[in-house]
């Protein structure tokens, strides 16, 4: 059997051959409208860049600059989903990235979910990618979700990851920047994916004594147990323009209230008037902000006390002695670059 893959699309060639074969046998004079119809057929799908529309306003991108750029529509603003690594590749400088995602994937998802369309282009493992990097050659930590990879939910592997991610950061003394596209927790995990919220939230507790900046990125959609966990506790919350943010989703919402919500309820323009965002930036200017709020991040730190003054104080004293509280320093400066 030969199989070619062409664009994350297989095609059997081998039966494609039979059944051409087949088609000439049983109806030789209608033959040749048949070959034209499967070569018209499997040409269209070859080419499927051809036929990009945008999902919310219906009109052509193949040609647009904006949609070819940064996969944002040039006409109404809808910012299309984009993987993993689009996300690094956008951000990070050229040739910076250096991955360490944890190989192994903790429990077997059924397999119906490797057929997926989606999971096959992604050739993703995971629903994370994590690694070191440079953003304006400053290094940073980068974690970055996959929605392609069942809805980028967050199974034992992706807490693992994101777990590691903290804890490098830390031992590094580097800032960790998370790009947020997740549905929740992987219920095919069960109880196991549940406890990687306490995890992460452990994780990112334990971040927070490294004082470095911890900047979430929250794209369309950031909703379930990863909104819910160590994604709300960044320093930092950015969001993309119309970006769904919640919890629950608006429908599970009103089917659990019965209350009719207003239009925008889980919108990060939502959000953001009611005090959960910092900011919304539009994607083509994340990495100039995130590079402006990492060089803020890195002032010229005061000189850390000797240990045998670190070893007299009580724990209040020591972490007013050590560093500003960087809630103080979100508070002071964050709100007038944002
Ligand atoms: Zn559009």
């Amino acid at each position: 059997m030969v199989i070619v893959r062409v664009s994350g699309r297989c095609y059997n060639i081998t039966a494609m051959v039979s059944l051409f074969t087949e088609v000439k046998k049983t109806r030789p004079a209608r033959f040749f409208g048949e070959a034209v119809a499967w070569i018209t057929r499997w040409t269209t799908r070859l080419r499927p860049s051809q036929a990009v529309r945008c999902r919310r306003c219906g009109r052509d991108l193949f040609h647009a600059p904006k949609y070819r750029q940064a996969r944002i529509c040039d006409f109404c603003g809808y910012n299309f989903p984009l993987s993993a690594r689009a996300r690094i590749q956008a951000l990070a400088d050229s040739a910076t990235f250096v991955e360490f995602t944890p190989a192994r994937r903790a429990i077997r998802p059924p397999r119906t979910f490797y057929l997926r369309p989606g999971y096959r282009a992604s050739r993703q493992r995971e629903a994370i990618v994590v690694g070191t990097a440079q953003i304006a050659q400053q290094a940073v930590v980068i974690a970055a979700f996959d929605f392609r990879v069942f809805g980028g939910s967050m199974s034992v592997a992706v807490g693992e990851a994101m777990a590691r991610s903290f804890e490098h950061a830390a031992r590094q003394q580097l800032p960790l920047v998370a790009i947020i596209a997740s549905g929740g927790v992987r219920i095919q995990e069960g109880l196991s994916a549940l406890l990687q919220m306490a995890k992460t939230v452990v994780a990112a507790q334990e971040f927070q004594r490294a004082h470095r900046p911890f900047i979430a990125v929250l794209t369309n959609p950031t909703t379930g147990g990863v909104y819910a966990s160590f994604a709300s506790l960044a320093d930092i919350l950015l969001a993309e323009p119309g970006a769904l943010i919640g919890f629950a989703g608006p429908r599970i919402a009103q089917v659990a209230t019965g209350l009719t919500l207003p239009a925008g309820s889980h919108t990060a323009e939502s959000a953001l008037q009611n005090g959960m965002l910092d900011a919304i930036v539009p994607r083509e200017e994340l990495r100039e902000r995130i590079a402006k709020l990492l060089a803020l991040a890195s002032p010229p730190s005061p000189s850390l006390p000797s240990s045998p003054i670190l070893s007299n104080c009580t724990a209040t004293d020591c972490s007013a002695m050590i560093r500003p509280s960087w809630v103080d320093w979100h508070d002071s400066r964050i709100s007038r670059l944002l």
